[in-house]
């Protein structure tokens, strides 16, 4: 029993640093991380981005944009023609 604890106390440890490193590099990055990348974003970081910035407009934030165009040229995604938010 005593070793489950420990691995339950190490993951939370794991979780911290993981925040606390995270919060780190969100200062760091400034307003870098809405900006487009330089290289189109494959299937999978486009889902990871899209997920990172839901709070984000794609009309505000040019990664969220590249992340939808990436999504919608490979079929993942049907814009609504009615939603112009997300139109492109
Ligand atoms: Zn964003």
């Amino acid at each position: 029993m005593g070793s489950l604890w420990s691995i339950l106390l190490g993951c939370g440890l794991l979780v911290a640093v993981a925040g606390v490193v995270g919060s780190w590099l969100d200062r760091t990055q400034g307003s870098r991380e809405h900006d487009s990348p330089a290289a189109p974003f494959s299937i999978e970081q486009a889902h990871t981005v899209m997920q990172s910035h839901c709070g984000c407009r794609a009309d505000d934030c040019s990664r969220k944009a590249a992340a939808f165009r990436a999504l919608v040229e490979a079929g993942r995604i049907v814009p609504d023609a009615r939603a112009d938010h997300y139109s492109l």
